[in-house]
């Protein structure tokens, strides 16, 4: 997961193959609660690991849910619903639920807990508190549940205090704001349906019905079934009680979905992505994105349980669309607007204004970014398509919401080439924590386009060092070069090859055959952690060594080339601006002066508890320094164009600070 201020894309040109998205936040976290309410055990299968689902299983678990994950698969208690109720009449003190930025949660939970009359508090993180819940509180507080507003007035944070709740007539519900209003009272009424039916009224016009069906769906699923009269009247029946199924497989997440069937309507390939874990059959309203994006051109073939897209017909068309049924997934065809030839005019997306961010301001501003051409109302947006080289490098902000990272990535399909950034890219974390991981596994883009950053310098320079926190800083991948030469060393030692040229072919057909894992810190060589071993003075000597035989330099060679890959890697190492990566787009070459060197690497033995002599090592500094210069084969020099950097008077951060400057001096954004 990325966890770095902002993400550079480089300009994509496809996806293909294949994915299985995560679990659906919408259905998971509706599971979770059903299964609290439930009595006994329910093993849930595939639920979605991200922010929202985990404020919500750690809010169940503060109630008193017993869990066990193991993989994919988890194992939830219900609730003992009489000894919470006993517990919290008895308790002094609220129970703080804190439940983040996560929708899903707070608005069942409320209504849940009201019900139940559970002494808690629940809150968020900021934009939580500035998200609307005063319809689903007035709705509860009919019914007699003692719920204070604990800043603003309409707004979480929310006490709920005990008391005892009873239905007299029909509970009236606003349905024009939010459908979870609607949800949260159809998952937590059937708790007071012990004597008598329940009526829920729904005032003005339904919004997101379908994800109103997904809870009836699901309520069903755990034994309460709920009649309906259109949209305005819901009925739950007296004496309903939930029912685990026992076990409960959740749906891939189909907002998600939408994101990868766009990416591949804009590739450029010709290879299809099929998406597995979703498909006609599903239970969400957001699978309606594939009539959609066909509508805008997507060539989309739906099976049961998986979608498989082929590269449209370029350009795409615009569209006239009223979204209400889709809003989340809604977000990706304003970006897949930006393709077409004509423009698209999304309608009745009022509710975007009170989700994550004020989703209508926010869409219409990075598309503006981008180069588009944008005009919005209350609860619309017209988007013009962005004309042949118009596109603009831009930095996305997302402001804090998922749906603007994910989307905002696919304009690194645009055919001007142009990469995007997304800031602040952890906020995918939301519903969808790999998101990005996924994209590049899938995405297909020419090498040139990948950016190279190569990092050299004499032994002890802090090479390494450097070029690991700088691939970290900007989430690329890290070659270190060096460590293959040691572990090419180090394994032709084991195997009783002498590291002489006569044995060179024996050696390179060797290295050729290595299983390698790099994986963080930890080097695993077919199947033996070798991360410490290949460290020691003895195997560094050794890969000098072998660096020099040309048969090795050249079996590692593909193998080196073969690590650029999305979004970016830095390299370091001897030959790797001038042999491996000619084109990289920085390369840096540390230089600074055999004394300091040996200083800092007496300072490193010493800090491990190893004694040296300061002299011995600057002796052996300068003695490496001129082996490694002189020989013949892949001596030691920067590469013609490499950008001298002596940092002899810089700690390691001021060094990386520069580096960062440099690249982003080189950079559109
Ligand atoms: O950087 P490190 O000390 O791990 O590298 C071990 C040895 O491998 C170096 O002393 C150098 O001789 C050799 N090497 C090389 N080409 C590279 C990286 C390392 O020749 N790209």
């Amino acid at each position: 997961m990325f966890t770095i201020p902002h993400l550079d894309i480089p300009s994509l040109e496809s996806v293909e193959g294949v994915v299985q998205l995560p679990g659906s936040k919408s259905i998971s976290n509706r599971v979770l609660l059903l299964c609290a309410l439930s009595p006994g055990l329910t093993v849930v299968h595939d639920l979605l690991d991200s922010d929202d689902t985990q404020v919500m299983l750690e809010a169940l678990e503060m109630l008193g849910c017993s869990t066990k994950r193991s993989g994919q698969r988890l194992e939830i208690t219900g609730l003992d619903l009489a000894r919470l109720q006993n517990k919290t009449l008895s308790a002094p003190e609220s129970l703080p639920l804190f439940l983040g930025n996560a929708g899903t949660a707070m608005r069942p939970l409320t209504a849940a807990l009201a019900a139940l009359g559970v002494n808690c508090t629940l809150s968020g993180i900021a934009r939580m508190h500035e998200r609307p819940i005063e319809d689903l509180v007035d709705a509860l507080r009919q019914l007699g549940a003692h719920i204070e507003y604990l800043q603003n007035e309409g707004f979480p944070p929310l006490h709920i205090l005990p008391s005892r709740m009873s239905v007299r007539s029909a509970v009236r519900v606003r349905g024009d704001v939010s459908s979870q209003f609607l949800t949260a009272l159809l998952l937590a009424l059937p708790l007071l349906s012990e004597q008598q039916d329940i009526e829920i009224e729904v005032v003005g016009e339904l919004i997101s019905k379908p994800y109103v069906l997904i809870t009836l769906k699901l309520l069903a699923q755990f034994g309460v079934h709920i009649a309906r009269d259109g949209w305005q009247r819901f009925t739950i029946a007296k004496g309903s009680e939930y029912r685990t199924p026992g076990e409960i497989y959740i749906e891939a997440d189909a907002s998600s979905a939408s994101y990868f069937i766009a990416a591949a309507a804009l590739s450029r390939g010709c290879l299809p992505l099929r998406i597995e874990g979703i498909g006609k059959n599903s239970i969400q309203g957001d699978i309606a994105f594939v009539q959609a994006a066909r509508a805008m051109g997507a060539t989309i073939e739906e099976g049961p349980n998986a979608l498989v897209v082929t590269p449209s017909q370029h350009p795409l068309v615009g569209i006239d669309l009223d979204c209400n049924h889709i809003p989340d997934a809604a977000m990706t065809l304003a970006i897949m607007a930006l393709f077409a030839k004509t423009p698209t005019r999304l309608r009745n997306i009022g509710s975007w204004r009170v989700k994550e961010t004020d989703r209508i301001a926010a869409i219409a501003h990075e598309c503006a970014q981008l180069g588009a051409s944008v005009t919005a109302g209350d609860d619309w947006i017209e988007i013009e398509p962005i004309a042949p080289g118009q596109w603009q490098a831009a930095a996305i902000h997302t402001y804090d919401d998922h749906r603007m990272a994910m989307c905002f990535a696919l304009a690194s399909l645009n055919p001007q080439h142009c990469p995007v950034r997304i800031l602040d890219p952890r906020c995918v974390g939301k519903t969808f924590p790999h998101f990005f991981e996924t994209l590049f596994s899938l995405a297909r883009t020419p090498v040139a386009r990948i950016p190279v950053i190569c990092i050299d310098g004499p032994t002890a320079s802090g090479k390494g060092t450097l070029a690991s926190l700088v691939a970290q800083r900007l989430g690329y991948g890290y070659l270190d070069s060096g460590a293959l030469y040691r572990i090419s060393a180090w394994h032709a030692s084991e195997q009783g090859i002498p590291l002489a040229l006569e044995h060179q072919g024996q050696i390179a057909q060797l290295v050729s055959e290595l299983s390698l894992q790099f994986e963080g810190e930890r080097i695993v060589v077919n199947g033996q952690e070798v991360s410490e071993l290949i460290r020691s003075e003895a195997v560094g000597m050794a890969a000098s060594q072998v660096s020099a035989l040309p048969a090795v330099r050249q079996a590692l060679f593909e193998l080196q080339r073969n690590t650029r890959r999305l979004p970016g890697l830095v390299a370091d190492g001897r030959d790797m601006g001038s042999v491996i990566f000619p084109d990289a787009e920085l390369k840096i070459y540390l230089t600074a002066d055999a004394a300091t060197r040996a200083k800092r690497r007496h300072k490193q033995l010493i800090s491990k508890g190893i004694s040296a002599k300061l002299e011995d090592l600057l002796a052996d500094l300068e003695a490496r320094d001129a082996r490694d210069t002189q020989r013949t084969v892949a001596p030691l020099k920067p590469a013609a164009d490499a950008m001298l950097l002596d940092n002899a008077h810089l700690s390691i951060d001021e060094t990386l600070e520069l580096v960062l400057a440099q690249w982003q001096s080189k950079q559109p954004f």
